[in-house]
């Protein structure tokens, strides 16, 4: 194939998998970037239905009309290597799925100019390839494909609409009991109400056979409510995370000079992902699953060459898996019994007041900076 085709058929691809005035398209589009990205709202990292997702611009399209001013902002956010690739707005590498509540709190200076607006373009940059492949696959099945994304995009706000989805879920369910078991298995996903009254933490409940004998067995044996047997080691491995985040802000600071910054509890968003929920024996059952966390703390830094404090914002972002036993009664699990296992952490400060140099150590200087209080 010469060089020419091959340049033809990426341009169709690329041209194809992105935001459009088509809303055909665009629902395709929105039903990929869904799946690609875990099916969760990227803001609040919560799990929904596709139906209430929209399609955000990460740097938002009135950029498009000043070529300078992206350029600018692409170069301050991103890694060399990242900031002179091709962008286009309305691609992937600039898209993420938002549930339609973030997308309404959400203004377009957001996240401008922090960290954690890199690392969001740098994910949706490194998820593009599988949000082309799912539109792709998703534009190019045959009619049942087409009819099935229309059904799971479908608005189900009119009554009519629903009683259809009723009527032909339930014929549905069963030809997949025969032909595709396996579905019917995974996802039966329990939202538990928030264990430490934060509207941003959530633990989600995924129950595949073993975690539904285990959920009967915390039920009829134990008489326990289900909601409130997970609520204490919920909460227990909220804390633990918290307790991971906040640990990370002390040695990146530590790292910075500052030797003993008093932290405060980290606030912001904690996604818990049981996976398993298990019986063990009598005393105990294990739970186990990922996890995922971002935080922002408020760091009192001391200036030890005079009594000035100052209060800069700390983030932390932590992901990996978790594993905690517990026994059904327990009702003040304590986090310290919380194995973590992170494989995804990172810490930053962009606050100006904290200058962070990019060699930490002798050249380190905020102390002029920091005559606050
Ligand atoms: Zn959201």
């Amino acid at each position: 194939m010469s060089h020419q085709a091959l340049t033809g058929i990426l341009d169709t691809v690329v041209v194809q998998a992105r935001y459009s005035s088509d809303s055909a398209r665009n629902g395709i589009l929105r039903a990929a970037l869904f799946d690609a990205w875990d099916r969760r709202c990227y803001f609040c990292r919560r799990w929904y239905d596709v139906a209430v997702m929209e399609i955000d611009h990460l740097i938002p399209r009135s950029y498009r009309q000043n070529s300078k001013r992206l350029k600018k902002t692409l170069l301050e956010c991103l890694p060399v290597e990242l900031a002179e690739l091709p962008f286009d707005i309305d691609a992937p590498h600039n898209l993420a799925p938002i549930c339609r509540d973030c997308n309404n709190d959400k203004r377009d200076d957001s996240f401008e100019g922090s960290m954690k607006f890199t690392r969001l373009l740098e994910k949706a940059r490194k998820r593009e390839p599988e949000v082309v492949k799912l539109f792709r696959a998703f534009e190019d099945k045959h009619d049942l494909a087409k009819a099935l994304l229309t059904v799971t995009v479908a608005e189900i706000a009119d009554s009519k609409a629903k009683e259809t989805l009723m009527e032909f879920g339930s014929l549905m369910v069963n030809r997949l009991r025969v032909v595709a078991p396996d579905v019917l298995e995974t996802p039966s996903d329990y939202p538990l109400d928030d264990p430490s009254g934060d509207q941003m933490h959530h633990v989600i409940v995924t129950l595949n056979q073993p975690g539904r004998r285990a959920q009967v067995i915390l039920e009829d044996v134990y008489g326990c409510d289900f909601d409130d047997a997970l609520r204490y080691p919920g909460r227990a491995v909220v804390n633990a995370i918290n307790d991971q985040l906040r640990l990370s802000m002390h040695s990146y600071l530590f790292q910075g000079g500052e030797a003993d910054a008093d932290i405060e509890s980290p606030s912001g968003r904690v996604v818990v992902e049981v996976a398993e929920l298990a019986y063990v024996s009598p005393e105990e059952f294990r739970l186990s699953g990922r996890f995922e966390a971002d935080g922002a703390s408020v760091a009192a830094i001391h200036a030890s060459t005079d009594s000035g404090t100052a209060w800069v914002q700390v983030d932390a972002t932590a992901a990996g898996a978790f594993e905690l036993y517990f026994a059904p009664d327990d009702e003040d699990v304590d986090p310290g019994t919380v194995s973590l296992t992170t494989t995804d952490s990172d810490t930053w400060c962009d606050d100006p007041l904290w200058k962070e140099e990019s060699d930490y150590g002798d050249d380190f200087d905020w102390e002029g900076e920091c005559r606050r209080t």
